[in-house]
């Protein structure tokens, strides 16, 4: 099995990036319950058949779609250690706690953070936002919020984001009971960066209403493309109205081990929390983000719920206090750290920084295929990794539908995988060069595809482009 996986990553690139999955072999996962047991040699040749070639594709040189990592050989070892170690990560005195504190430690002077900053491995930087959203409402309202409830509560929080904010920010506004529409969406400059004047005066309007602000998001590396906030001003801003001041930094924060791109980044130093992720731009296997809050005890007084089952000692196994299951909605948790930990040693801080910095060069290579071909027109700035573009076509109403029809022929051609988005209301094909397998040579690929499907879509007939069950690529 290890043998399979490894030659699995060694030969990615002769690999399609993604296929269709046949219904031959979706239907091999609608079996009844297995009451007996099986060969471990025959479900892992299924695992060979009707899994592996079926996978989504981001570990390939190809996948440029959404925001997602590509995996690594050593966090795919460390995992298989931490597997077989089996340690529950909720709490009790075990050394994968201190390879977690390590990490939060690293992290901490990273972002010059004090050591005293808590930090939490979790699912994603979904997850991470939602205590940051947490964490901030319990210093607003008081702790005893968590007693009480929002009902009890005659203040009225609200939120500050950028419209080009992650659709996850609002979510944890929901989950936190404090609702959307708590969520104040402050539009964008030309830069896609949020318009810190309309900020200040979104807040004063809000304080002459009676509301109570208390949060801002600052993106470092927006999902849509890439831009990152004016942190700095955003710090300035929080701290002359005394509001928390998060970052949504999922793939973005990392940039600051890039000694060329962590200037970018200035103004997240003064922040109170960061979120974001391992499993992104620092190839770690999924799942692996993170939340890191400076002041500990504010985040630890959201989340420590005594029980008497999870006693704490000075001594023996249940010491170690505070664990932490006190930092988060977890009790169990797996070895996150583990991965993450292999991940950063093997490489070192400098290469990993160098891969960041070069996948943001692969993509000015791509910005500059772009603007150098007449059938292709760059969409939006690129401040990092993420390439918005499309395919031009002369008749008004058609471009969406043909540079949406080029995406899904270029997934079902399995040369490339790149995402849709929607910029300044117009669809756009975009490339998040997140992968460190990504080369040039994958651009070349992608170009020279996108042109060949959208001559093709574009020059005969329109309607046929149209449709989206269009087989002539197939
Ligand atoms: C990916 C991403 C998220 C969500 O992170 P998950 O790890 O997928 O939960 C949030 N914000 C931004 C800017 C992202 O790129």
């Amino acid at each position: 099995m290890l043998d399979d996986i490894l030659d699995y990553a060694e030969h990615l690139r002769e690999r399609p990036v993604w296929q269709p999955i046949p219904d031959a072999v979706r239907a091999q996962f609608r079996q009844t319950l297995p009451a007996g047991p099986s060969e471990l040699s025959a479900v892992h040749q299924q695992f060979m058949d009707h899994i592996l070639p079926y996978s989504v594709g981001n570990s390939h040189p190809g996948f440029m779609g959404w925001v997602q990592g590509g995996g690594n050989p050593v966090g795919t070892l460390a995992e298989m250690l931490a597997a077989g170690l089996n340690a529950n990560l909720g709490g009790r005195d075990h050394i994968p706690i201190e390879v977690e504190k390590q990490v939060t430690r690293w992290v901490s002077a990273l972002f010059d953070f004090p050591d005293t900053a808590s930090g939490l491995f979790v699912t994603g930087t979904s997850m991470a936002n939602f205590i940051a959203v947490l964490v901030a409402r319990a210093r607003a309202l008081g702790t005893q919020v968590r007693q009480t409830g929002l009902a009890a509560c005659t203040s009225r929080l609200v939120a500050y984001t950028s419209a080009g904010a992650h659709g996850c920010i609002a979510q944890a506004m929901d989950m936190a009971g404090l609702g959307m529409d708590a969520l104040r969406i402050i539009p964008m400059n030309a830069q896609f960066e949020m318009d810190t004047a309309l900020l200040q005066a979104a807040i004063q309007a809000d304080r002459a209403k009676g509301l109570t602000p208390f949060f801002i998001v600052g993106t470092a590396g927006s999902v849509d493309v890439g831009a990152i906030d004016d942190l700095d001003t955003l710090a300035d801003i929080a701290a002359q109205e005394q509001l928390w001041f998060h970052i949504d930094g999922a793939f973005g924060a990392l940039a600051m081990l890039s000694p060329a791109l962590a200037p970018r980044l200035n103004g997240i130093q003064r922040a109170d929390s960061i979120a974001f992720d391992f499993h992104k731009w620092l190839q770690v296997p999924y799942d692996a983000g993170f939340i890191l809050v400076r002041d500990s005890t504010a985040h630890y007084d959201t989340f420590a719920t005594p029980a008497s089952y999870l006693r704490r000692e000075t001594k023996g196994l249940a010491a170690g206090s505070p664990w932490p299951c006190d930092f988060g909605p977890d009790l169990s948790r797996g070895f996150r750290a583990l991965k993450t930990w292999f991940t950063i040693q093997v490489y070192g801080a400098d290469q990993l920084g160098r891969m960041i910095a070069h996948t943001c060069e692969v993509a000015q290579y791509l910005k500059q295929a772009v603007l150098a071909n007449p059938k292709l027109e760059l969409m939006a700035p690129v401040a990092l990794n993420i390439v918005c573009f499309r395919y031009r076509c002369n008749a008004p109403d058609v471009p969406d539908v043909v540079n949406a029809n080029i995406v899904v022929a270029l997934h079902e051609s399995g040369i490339s995988a790149p995402s849709t988005n929607t910029v300044n209301k117009q669809l756009v094909i975009r490339a998040a060069i997140v992968n460190h397998r990504t080369r040039t040579e994958d651009i070349d690929a992608l170009i020279a595809a996108t042109l060949r499907f959208g001559d093709q879509f574009s020059s005969t007939d329109q309607h046929a482009a149209s449709k989206q069950d269009d087989k002539s690529h197939e």
